[in-house]
């Protein structure tokens, strides 16, 4: 299928191609070389983060965080149940245990409250959660306030997917820096994009220095090849990098544009009853990766799907939460139906930082017309 309008297409700055030709010129086409460092040190300084680590995915450097967490076999891992499945994957990967937690409807992220009641229900069997994985869906910081309180007062490591939400803040600091780590995406719908790739952030020299080991195949310091335990081949390329590089000076850029994208949808719909958007939490600041609008009226998102596909146009229904999902059917869950109501009523519409108002006019308005038919 090839789209007029594509829900999050990549969208180069220009400068990518500088940076590519150099690794090609210096022959460094491989998974190693200068590009790599440097744009590790950007993605370090734009986030405030001490350390970022370039990968080869997002899904990599989860697994990572939760390598470095010490994060194994039968171990308990809290998880927003509302995300695309590459957040909980990595938790089978290890052996351990998913634990589902449902969201709230503000942010339409980790409900606070789901989460306290199964940190207390697991920490009286003696079985204390050894992470969680909160997701700032679509960019949307999570309630962090709140989050942070609970991972304190109960001592739980916090991983942050960041994959949607390079760019957002809360409270004035990047999202990906608040937990132990921070994981970032750079796939190629992202909000920017490397063609493929992945980051680890955190302040703890320990945990990326572990992090780099195991991306690099857990070699032993030897001259000879020696490993005393698994290790993965997960480092991000230098050609990659190179568009990374590229793509780093045009992000804030980027950020104006889909949240000014958002601002168009709202100015068009926010008025019409029974949609409602996604909202900031006090303090928050999201990057609007995507525009994401709840339906409380009887057109159901698949119906929106469909009339924009018609026209040549790209959207997305919501994730299904993984509590629902036939992988994860024995996955223990813990809230009401806040996620699977989202899934149920919501739609992502195409958000890409090229949109154009003529664009978001004619979109609002296929919705308009089947709502207010
Ligand atoms: C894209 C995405 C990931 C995975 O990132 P990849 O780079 O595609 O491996 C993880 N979590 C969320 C919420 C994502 O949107």
């Amino acid at each position: 299928m090839n789209y007029r309008i594509w829900l999050s297409p990549p969208h180069m700055g220009g400068g990518e191609l500088k940076y590519v030709q150099e690794a090609f010129n210096s022959n460094w086409i491989a998974p190693a070389g200068p590009n790599i460092g440097h744009f590790e040190n950007e993605l370090a300084q734009y986030t405030d983060a001490k350390y970022a680590v370039a990968l080869a995915s997002g899904t990599a450097a989860i697994h990572l965080a939760l390598c470095a967490l010490g994060v194994g076999k039968g171990d308990i891992v809290l998880c927003q149940s509302l995300t695309f499945v590459a957040t909980a994957n990595p938790i089978l990967y290890l052996g351990a245990t998913p634990v589902f937690i449902d969201s709230e409807p503000k942010t339409w992220n980790i409900c606070p409250q789901a989460l306290e009641t199964a940190v207390t229900y697991y920490i009286k069997r003696n079985q204390k959660p050894k992470a969680l994985i909160c997701v700032h869906l679509y960019g949307m910081p999570c309630l962090m306030n709140e989050l942070l309180a609970i991972c304190d007062k109960y001592g739980i490591a916090l991983i942050e997917d960041a994959a949607e939400a390079l760019g957002s803040t809360y409270r004035g600091k990047h999202l990906g820096t608040f937990g132990k780590a921070g994981i970032i995406s750079f796939n190629g719908n992202k909000i920017i994009t490397t063609s493929g790739g992945g980051a680890l952030l955190s302040d703890s020299k320990t945990l990326t220095d572990k992090a780099r080991f195991l991306a690099t195949q857990a070699k032993d310091p030897a001259t000879y090849f020696q490993h005393s335990e698994a290790g993965y081949n997960y480092a991000m390329s230098n050609v990659c990098a190179g568009i990374g590089r590229g793509q780093m000076e045009v992000l804030n850029e980027r950020v104006a544009a889909r949240r000014s994208n958002f601002n168009r949808y709202q100015q068009y719909l926010a008025a019409i009853p029974g949609i409602s958007f996604q909202e900031e939490p006090a303090g928050g600041y999201s990057n609007r990766w995507l525009t994401a609008l709840q339906l409380t009226s009887n057109v159901a998102p698949e119906e929106i799907r469909l009339a924009l596909f018609e026209k040549g146009i790209e959207s997305r229904r919501v994730w299904k939460p993984m509590h629902l999902q036939p992988l994860y059917k024995s996955a223990p869950y813990f809230g009401g139906n806040v996620a699977e109501n989202l899934f149920e009523n919501g739609i992502c519409l195409p958000s890409g930082s090229q949109l154009t108002e003529q664009e978001v006019t004619e979109i609002s308005n296929v919705i308009i017309e089947l709502v207010e038919k």
